[in-house]
């Protein structure tokens, strides 16, 4: 047990609270069982203030281990502490690979539920919450097996619910079969946004997995330009000599926090027109590997720290299809700003989950890093949000550490009925967090 100061991977809102690191469900039930205020965490890849609590006590879930041999039918029953490393990892060699990854394998069992994370092929294969078989799950009122048949109003709120329904501690899941530890990618250049849009649109059915990178800081007829990446696992027979083998660990560490205002307009600026012209006008069927292809930020470790001191925001948004004009509007006030961005995010989504909080909506979704600095940039997220809010979309929490608790509730409809559940397993309120605290998620 220890006294911490504790950020999200943006590292904008600090707060300090007791952190302990329970064994096991018993050690989680005891826990509860003491404190007024408590939270689980996993690796703190969340970019906001989801896994932290001033003042309470933050359940790190790491020694919450242990992955099973996975069956024939590809079900793996793991520690919600094993990270997607780990089990990728483990179960790759034997042909088996996570049916959703987010842009990072640095994340635990536990914080891809609470997230409910989705990945590139969120348009085909859904989030992290289609895969779930159950899972255990440690309440102030008592731990249950949960299910999409076993209690599906718990197990649906636990699934994008932000450690607000309790502790997940192990869960079953049904993995993906893979012949290879390749990708299969296509890679195109578009010059604007229009032209990535209306490809990905009429186009991404045909790929298991897809992403546009879009240049938010080029304006006029270049504006949003973009590099697209479409792909599926490489089949045994379409890759010469093939392996399974896991992907490599980071080999750069970034070692101390760079100077604040080292990304700046005129470097990012940079940054983003070379990466779009390293980038082939078109390429087919290039074999990557499945860390270049999943995970290219997990080859520097704490790159968090290039920011600077200050940190960095990420803002990420869902729209539905009908407001596909919005992810314009968004990328059209960021380039006409002086807050500077790094290469965005774009990815279709399809249905979200059943739960009050579930993020993701049928159409677009935006991911956009922007640095803690230019005075500019709280108005411009202001006006994100009401574009965002305009567009009947949603700001991801995950990633949120400054949403207004109002644009909160007009963004996620039905978190009433999430809140509900929440009041019935935890009556006195225990379960906490300084993002449900912010946004008042569940009214007291
Ligand atoms: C580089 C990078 C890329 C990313 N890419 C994506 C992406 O493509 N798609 C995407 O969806 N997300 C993405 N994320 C966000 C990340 O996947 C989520 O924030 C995820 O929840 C982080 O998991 P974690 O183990 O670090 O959890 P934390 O950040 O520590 O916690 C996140 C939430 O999970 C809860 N939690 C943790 N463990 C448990 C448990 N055992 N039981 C109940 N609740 C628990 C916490 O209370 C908190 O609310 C990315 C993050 C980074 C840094």
């Amino acid at each position: 047990m220890s006294r911490q100061v504790l950020y999200g991977w943006g590292r904008t809102a600090p707060s300090a609270a007791t952190v302990v690191e329970p064994q096991s469900a018993h050690d989680v039930t005891a826990h509860l069982h003491t404190s007024t205020a408590a939270i689980a965490r996993g690796l703190g890849r969340s970019y906001g203030d989801a896994a932290q609590l001033a003042g309470g006590l933050v359940m790190v879930n790491r020694e919450l281990g242990g992955i099973s041999p996975v069956n024939p039918r590809g079900e793996v029953t793991v520690g919600a502490g094993v990270s997607i490393d780990e089990l990728i990892r483990e179960c790759l060699p034997q042909g088996w690979f996570v049916p959703v990854t987010p842009g990072t394998r640095q994340v635990t069992v536990g914080g891809a539920i609470a997230a409910d994370v989705h990945g590139k092929n969120h348009h085909v294969d859904g989030s992290f919450g289609h895969h779930l078989i159950s899972m255990e799950l440690v309440t102030p009122t008592g731990t249950f097996t949960v299910s999409p048949t076993s209690r599906p109003e718990l197990f649906w709120a636990t699934v994008g619910g932000m450690g607000l329904t309790g502790v997940v501690v192990e869960a079953t899941l049904r993995m993906l079969p893979v012949e290879t530890d390749r990708v299969l990618v296509d890679t195109q250049r578009f010059k604007d946004l229009d032209s990535v849009m209306s490809e990905m649109l009429s186009g991404d059915h045909r790929y298991r997995y897809s992403v546009a990178w879009v240049d938010c800081m080029t304006r006029g007829a270049s504006m949003g330009r973009a590099i697209l990446t479409r792909g599926d696992h490489a089949r045994r027979d379409q890759v010469e000599a093939p392996t399974l083998l896991p992907p490599r660990g980071s080999r750069i560490t970034v070692p101390f926090d760079a100077p604040s205002g080292l990304l700046n307009p005129a470097t990012i600026r940079l940054f983003n027109e070379a990466w779009y012209r390293a980038a082939p006008k078109s390429k087919v069927a290039q074999p990557q590997g499945i860390g270049s292809f999943f995970h290219p930020l997990d080859g520097v470790t704490a790159w968090n720290r290039l920011y600077g001191r200050r940190g960095f925001v990420q803002y990420q948004f869902a729209v539905p299809d009908s407001a596909g004009d919005a992810v314009r509007q968004s990328i059209e006030t960021l380039s006409n700003s002086k807050v500077p961005s790094f290469l965005a995010v774009l990815k279709r989504f399809g249905e979200g989950t059943p739960g009050g909080l579930s993020f993701p909506m049928p159409g677009w979704t935006l991911a956009l890093d922007l640095p803690v600095g230019p005075a500019a940039l709280p108005q411009v997220l202001n006006d994100l949000d009401d574009i965002v809010l305009a567009a009947g979309g949603r700001v991801y929490l995950a990633k949120d550490s400054r949403l207004e608790a109002h644009k909160a509730h007009a963004m996620y409809p039905r978190l009433h009925e999430f809140a509900t559940t929440c009041q019935e397993i935890d009556p006195q309120g225990i379960l906490s967090s300084d993002l449900a605290r912010r946004l008042q998620l569940i009214r007291k």
